[in-house]
């Protein structure tokens, strides 16, 4: 029996893709059928990525831009309406952290963090709802992380921006819901990427907080890129129909231990 793809004939947006989570999940779009436009700020990088994505077979168009910048994303979109004729999906993935207590974050260091990881959130919902409400629906899918739920000094402005994609999230669904438009927070827990290094180093000895972390969940264990990318995939599919306005936590357990 032929299996059928889950994301056949849609056309998707997945944002950061020159690494981690974006990276795993714009192949894992493409493996379902999607056809895939791959942003990155990083242009070196995602033109490598959407290479070896399109060496794999699949269908990928790389544009460099920042998800931050209006002008990027309403550009991501058209790219996605005149290569592939429309929009379906919209993983908001790319984001930054920022490490340093509240009083030390710079303002500048502040809007930054705010920028790419929330106002991207706003822009995608923005210039995609259109286009996609054409199509009669879609599903968005935003970034959050367990730092929506549970934050930690010294991280405070990222854990600011995870919990406001949430907020945006749930309000977004219950605009779009009469339009056929469904849209979710991703919230993984530690996901081996490069992102996540940077974070340790921050905290200190970076194998030793590896270690720490990993044995922090119960799964004893932290998550790989393409097991985000499952959940991620599901939400974006049509098998999550009955899914808006939620949270979906991704973390092996992690925030549902005491400590
Ligand atoms: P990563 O650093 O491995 O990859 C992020 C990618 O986004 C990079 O390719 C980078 O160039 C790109 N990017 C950064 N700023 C951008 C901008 N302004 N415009 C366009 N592209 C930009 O990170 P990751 O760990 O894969 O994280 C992806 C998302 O997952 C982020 O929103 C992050 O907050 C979230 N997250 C990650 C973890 C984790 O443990 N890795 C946990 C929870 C949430």
């Amino acid at each position: 029996m032929v299996r059928s793809l889950k994301l056949a004939s849609k056309v998707a947006i997945v944002t950061g893709t020159g690494s981690g989570i974006g990276k795993a999940t714009a192949r894992r779009f493409a493996q379902e059928g999607a056809s895939v436009v791959a942003v990155d700020i990083n242009e070196t990088g995602g033109q490598r990525v959407v290479a070896e994505l399109q060496a794999e077979g699949w269908r990928v168009t790389f544009v460099s831009g920042d998800v931050a910048r209006a002008d990027d994303v309403r550009r991501a979109v058209e790219v996605a309406e005149n290569a592939y004729g429309g929009l379906d999906i919209f993983f908001a993935n790319a984001g930054i952290a920022t490490f340093g207590t509240i009083e030390e974050t710079s303002e500048e260091d502040w809007d930054r963090v705010v920028a790419v990881n929330l106002r991207s959130c706003y822009l995608a919902i923005r210039f995609a709802a259109p286009v996609m409400r054409r199509r009669g629906g879609g599903s968005i899918i935003n970034t959050a992380s367990v730092h929506a739920f549970l934050t930690a000094g010294g991280i405070g402005a990222y854990g600011a921006t995870k919990h406001a994609v949430v907020g945006l999230t749930k309000a977004a669904a219950q605009e779009l819901a009469a339009d056929g438009i469904r849209v979710n927070a991703v919230c993984p827990g530690a996901v081996e990427t490069p992102l996540m290094r940077s974070n340790l180093r921050w905290v200190g000895n970076e194998e030793e907080e590896y270690r720490k972390i990993a044995r922090s969940a119960p799964l004893g264990r932290v998550g790989r890129p393409e097991e985000i990318a499952e959940i991620v995939l599901w939400l974006a599919s049509d098998a999550s129909s009955f899914a808006t306005g939620a949270p979906f936590v991704v973390d092996g357990g992690l925030i549902s231990r005491l400590p």
